[in-house]
Protein backbone atom coordinates (compact mmCIF):
# COMPACT_ATOMS: atom_id res chain seq x y z
CA UNK A 1 0.00 0.00 0.00
CA UNK A 2 1.27 3.32 -0.67
CA UNK A 3 1.40 5.88 2.11
CA UNK A 4 -1.45 7.99 0.53
CA UNK A 5 -3.67 4.65 0.45
CA UNK A 6 -3.04 3.75 4.08
CA UNK A 7 -3.61 7.02 5.21
CA UNK A 8 -6.94 7.17 3.64
CA UNK A 9 -8.18 3.53 4.41
CA UNK A 10 -7.41 4.55 8.01
CA UNK A 11 -9.33 7.76 7.90
CA UNK A 12 -12.35 5.92 6.31
CA UNK A 13 -12.03 3.48 8.94
CA UNK A 14 -12.50 6.13 11.07
CA UNK A 15 -15.31 8.00 9.88
CA UNK A 16 -17.09 4.39 9.17
CA UNK A 17 -17.08 4.04 12.73
CA UNK A 18 -18.52 6.87 13.42
CA UNK A 19 -21.55 6.64 11.21
CA UNK A 20 -21.45 2.89 12.67
CA UNK A 21 -21.49 3.89 16.23
CA UNK A 22 -24.29 7.27 15.03
CA UNK A 23 -26.25 4.40 14.12
CA UNK A 24 -25.93 2.22 17.10
CA UNK A 25 -26.84 5.43 19.22
CA UNK A 26 -30.42 5.62 17.65
CA UNK A 27 -30.92 2.78 16.65
CA UNK A 28 -30.31 3.11 13.02
CA UNK A 29 -29.13 0.26 10.89
CA UNK A 30 -25.91 0.97 9.37
CA UNK A 31 -26.99 0.31 5.95
CA UNK A 32 -29.44 3.57 5.72
CA UNK A 33 -26.97 6.28 6.33
CA UNK A 34 -24.91 6.49 2.44
CA UNK A 35 -21.02 8.16 2.95
CA UNK A 36 -20.34 10.59 -0.23
CA UNK A 37 -16.35 11.56 0.10
CA UNK A 38 -16.37 15.05 -0.70
CA UNK A 39 -13.28 15.03 -2.91
CA UNK A 40 -13.03 18.94 -4.18
CA UNK A 41 -9.63 20.29 -4.23
CA UNK A 42 -8.09 16.45 -4.02
CA UNK A 43 -6.77 15.25 -7.09
CA UNK A 44 -7.84 12.44 -9.09
CA UNK A 45 -5.47 10.16 -7.71
CA UNK A 46 -7.20 10.04 -4.51
CA UNK A 47 -10.51 9.28 -6.24
CA UNK A 48 -8.78 6.89 -7.41
CA UNK A 49 -7.57 5.09 -4.31
CA UNK A 50 -10.94 5.75 -3.07
CA UNK A 51 -12.26 3.82 -5.23
CA UNK A 52 -10.04 1.07 -4.60
CA UNK A 53 -10.93 1.38 -0.86
CA UNK A 54 -14.91 1.19 -1.61
CA UNK A 55 -16.09 4.20 -1.92
CA UNK A 56 -18.76 4.67 -4.45
CA UNK A 57 -20.13 8.13 -4.00
CA UNK A 58 -18.11 11.18 -4.38
CA UNK A 59 -18.76 14.64 -4.55
CA UNK A 60 -17.54 18.15 -6.12
CA UNK A 61 -18.56 21.77 -5.50
CA UNK A 62 -16.82 23.49 -8.32
CA UNK A 63 -17.50 22.59 -11.92
CA UNK A 64 -13.81 23.77 -13.40
CA UNK A 65 -12.32 21.33 -11.05
CA UNK A 66 -15.01 18.74 -11.23
CA UNK A 67 -15.30 17.99 -15.11
CA UNK A 68 -11.65 16.95 -15.49
CA UNK A 69 -11.44 14.85 -12.38
CA UNK A 70 -14.93 12.77 -13.70
CA UNK A 71 -13.02 12.61 -16.86
CA UNK A 72 -10.26 11.15 -15.67
CA UNK A 73 -12.11 8.67 -13.63
CA UNK A 74 -14.32 7.79 -16.05
CA UNK A 75 -13.84 3.84 -16.11
CA UNK A 76 -14.90 4.10 -12.40
CA UNK A 77 -18.54 3.13 -11.36
CA UNK A 78 -18.76 5.96 -9.08
CA UNK A 79 -21.48 8.11 -8.57
CA UNK A 80 -20.80 12.03 -8.45
CA UNK A 81 -22.70 14.48 -6.49
CA UNK A 82 -22.64 17.87 -7.19
CA UNK A 83 -23.05 20.11 -4.20
CA UNK A 84 -21.68 23.78 -4.88
CA UNK A 85 -23.94 26.70 -5.94
CA UNK A 86 -24.34 26.40 -9.80
CA UNK A 87 -24.50 28.69 -12.09
CA UNK A 88 -26.66 28.64 -15.32
CA UNK A 89 -23.81 28.87 -17.56
CA UNK A 90 -21.71 25.53 -16.23
CA UNK A 91 -25.06 23.81 -16.21
CA UNK A 92 -24.10 21.49 -19.21
CA UNK A 93 -20.71 20.19 -18.30
CA UNK A 94 -21.84 19.27 -14.98
CA UNK A 95 -25.11 17.72 -16.40
CA UNK A 96 -22.54 15.81 -18.49
CA UNK A 97 -21.15 13.85 -15.27
CA UNK A 98 -22.78 14.47 -12.10
CA UNK A 99 -25.52 12.15 -11.46
CA UNK A 100 -27.10 13.90 -8.93
CA UNK A 101 -27.25 18.02 -8.63
CA UNK A 102 -27.61 18.70 -4.74
CA UNK A 103 -27.50 22.10 -4.55
CA UNK A 104 -30.78 22.86 -6.78
CA UNK A 105 -32.23 26.01 -5.48
CA UNK A 106 -34.06 28.23 -7.57
CA UNK A 107 -36.23 28.06 -10.77
CA UNK A 108 -34.05 29.00 -13.56
CA UNK A 109 -31.75 26.28 -12.26
CA UNK A 110 -34.92 23.48 -13.01
CA UNK A 111 -34.93 24.74 -16.17
CA UNK A 112 -31.15 24.83 -17.54
CA UNK A 113 -31.09 21.21 -15.60
CA UNK A 114 -33.91 19.74 -17.53
CA UNK A 115 -32.79 21.30 -20.73
CA UNK A 116 -29.45 19.71 -20.33
CA UNK A 117 -30.17 16.34 -19.43
CA UNK A 118 -32.59 16.15 -21.98
CA UNK A 119 -30.41 17.12 -24.57
CA UNK A 120 -27.64 14.85 -22.96
CA UNK A 121 -30.62 11.80 -22.76
CA UNK A 122 -29.66 11.85 -19.51
CA UNK A 123 -32.03 10.83 -15.93
CA UNK A 124 -30.19 14.12 -13.64
CA UNK A 125 -31.29 13.61 -9.63
CA UNK A 126 -32.22 16.88 -7.89
CA UNK A 127 -32.51 17.94 -4.29
CA UNK A 128 -33.38 20.97 -3.14
CA UNK A 129 -31.20 22.41 -1.21
CA UNK A 130 -32.39 24.06 2.00
CA UNK A 131 -31.19 27.18 3.44
CA UNK A 132 -31.86 27.30 7.08
CA UNK A 133 -31.00 30.92 7.47
CA UNK A 134 -32.95 32.30 5.08
CA UNK A 135 -35.94 34.33 5.84
CA UNK A 136 -38.91 33.57 3.92
CA UNK A 137 -38.87 34.09 0.14
CA UNK A 138 -35.37 34.23 0.20
CA UNK A 139 -31.73 32.69 -0.47
CA UNK A 140 -29.74 31.71 1.27
CA UNK A 141 -25.86 33.26 2.30
CA UNK A 142 -24.32 29.55 0.75
CA UNK A 143 -27.30 29.07 -1.11
CA UNK A 144 -30.48 27.15 -0.98
CA UNK A 145 -33.81 28.37 -0.72
CA UNK A 146 -35.73 29.19 2.21
CA UNK A 147 -38.53 25.89 3.47
CA UNK A 148 -41.80 27.94 2.61
CA UNK A 149 -40.23 27.45 -1.20
CA UNK A 150 -38.85 24.11 -0.88
CA UNK A 151 -42.23 22.79 -2.34
CA UNK A 152 -42.78 25.51 -5.12
CA UNK A 153 -39.09 23.92 -6.70
CA UNK A 154 -39.59 20.32 -5.92
CA UNK A 155 -42.87 20.59 -7.79
CA UNK A 156 -40.72 22.27 -10.21
CA UNK A 157 -38.75 19.81 -10.76
CA UNK A 158 -40.56 16.79 -10.41
CA UNK A 159 -42.84 18.25 -13.55
CA UNK A 160 -39.25 18.86 -15.65
CA UNK A 161 -38.74 16.51 -18.08
CA UNK A 162 -35.29 14.49 -17.47
CA UNK A 163 -34.85 15.40 -14.13
CA UNK A 164 -36.07 13.27 -11.19
CA UNK A 165 -37.01 14.70 -7.14
CA UNK A 166 -34.79 12.85 -4.98
CA UNK A 167 -35.16 15.09 -2.07
CA UNK A 168 -33.19 17.54 0.46
CA UNK A 169 -29.98 18.62 1.45
CA UNK A 170 -28.90 21.28 3.79
CA UNK A 171 -25.49 22.91 5.01
CA UNK A 172 -25.56 23.51 8.64
CA UNK A 173 -26.21 27.40 9.14
CA UNK A 174 -23.48 29.61 9.80
CA UNK A 175 -26.14 32.50 10.93
CA UNK A 176 -29.57 32.75 11.93
CA UNK A 177 -31.84 30.76 14.81
CA UNK A 178 -29.69 27.59 13.79
CA UNK A 179 -26.03 28.66 13.79
CA UNK A 180 -23.97 26.64 15.93
CA UNK A 181 -26.94 23.81 16.82
CA UNK A 182 -26.69 21.37 14.18
CA UNK A 183 -28.97 19.10 15.50
CA UNK A 184 -31.63 21.69 15.51
CA UNK A 185 -31.20 22.47 12.19
CA UNK A 186 -30.99 18.67 10.91
CA UNK A 187 -34.45 18.07 12.87
CA UNK A 188 -36.18 20.79 10.70
CA UNK A 189 -34.22 19.53 7.59
CA UNK A 190 -36.43 16.04 8.77
CA UNK A 191 -39.64 18.14 9.30
CA UNK A 192 -39.64 19.81 5.87
CA UNK A 193 -38.57 16.16 4.24
CA UNK A 194 -41.63 14.99 6.13
CA UNK A 195 -43.85 16.96 4.18
CA UNK A 196 -42.19 16.97 1.10
CA UNK A 197 -42.83 13.05 1.19
CA UNK A 198 -46.21 13.34 1.92
CA UNK A 199 -46.54 14.72 -1.75
CA UNK A 200 -43.76 12.82 -3.16
CA UNK A 201 -42.90 9.68 -1.57
CA UNK A 202 -40.16 9.01 -3.54
CA UNK A 203 -38.17 11.84 -3.06
CA UNK A 204 -36.75 10.12 0.47
CA UNK A 205 -33.01 11.31 0.19
CA UNK A 206 -32.16 13.64 2.99
CA UNK A 207 -28.34 14.87 2.78
CA UNK A 208 -26.76 16.46 5.39
CA UNK A 209 -24.03 16.32 7.77
CA UNK A 210 -19.88 17.04 7.23
CA UNK A 211 -17.20 15.90 8.75
CA UNK A 212 -17.47 18.03 12.18
CA UNK A 213 -21.59 17.24 12.77
CA UNK A 214 -22.10 13.69 10.59
CA UNK A 215 -23.25 12.22 14.42
CA UNK A 216 -26.26 15.07 14.48
CA UNK A 217 -27.40 14.20 10.75
CA UNK A 218 -27.49 10.85 11.40
CA UNK A 219 -29.20 11.39 14.57
CA UNK A 220 -31.88 13.07 13.15
CA UNK A 221 -32.46 10.54 10.30
CA UNK A 222 -30.16 11.57 7.13
CA UNK A 223 -29.68 9.14 4.91
CA UNK A 224 -26.66 10.62 3.14
CA UNK A 225 -23.68 12.35 4.58
CA UNK A 226 -21.19 14.48 2.98
CA UNK A 227 -17.51 13.90 4.25
CA UNK A 228 -14.62 15.69 3.33
CA UNK A 229 -11.98 16.74 5.42
CA UNK A 230 -11.99 13.44 8.06
CA UNK A 231 -11.09 11.26 4.83
CA UNK A 232 -8.84 13.62 3.06
CA UNK A 233 -7.62 15.53 5.04
CA UNK A 234 -7.97 19.94 5.89
CA UNK A 235 -7.84 21.58 2.56
CA UNK A 236 -4.90 23.24 0.77
CA UNK A 237 -7.17 25.92 -0.22
CA UNK A 238 -10.25 26.81 0.34
CA UNK A 239 -12.82 25.10 -0.99
C1 LIG B 1 -16.94 20.82 1.41
C2 LIG B 1 -18.32 20.38 1.62
C3 LIG B 1 -18.63 19.30 2.46
C4 LIG B 1 -17.58 18.53 3.25
O1 LIG B 1 -17.12 19.31 4.31
P1 LIG B 1 -16.05 18.74 5.35
O2 LIG B 1 -16.20 19.63 6.53
O3 LIG B 1 -14.72 18.85 4.70
O4 LIG B 1 -16.41 17.33 5.65
C5 LIG B 1 -19.95 18.91 2.55
N1 LIG B 1 -20.93 19.55 1.88
C6 LIG B 1 -20.68 20.59 1.08
C7 LIG B 1 -21.81 21.27 0.38
C8 LIG B 1 -19.38 21.05 0.92
O5 LIG B 1 -19.13 22.10 0.13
Amino acid sequence: MTDRKAELAANLAQVEERIVSACAAVGRKREEVTLIVVTKTYPASDVRILHQLGVRHVAENRDQDAAPKAATCADLSLTWHFVGQLQTNKVRSVTSYADVVQSVDRAKLVTALSAAAVRGERELGCLIQVALDAESGERGERGGVAPDRVEELAAAVDEAPGLRLDGLMTVAPLAGEYAGRQRAAFDRLMEISSRLRAGHPAANMVSAGMSGDLEDAVAAGATHVRVGTAVLGVRPRLG
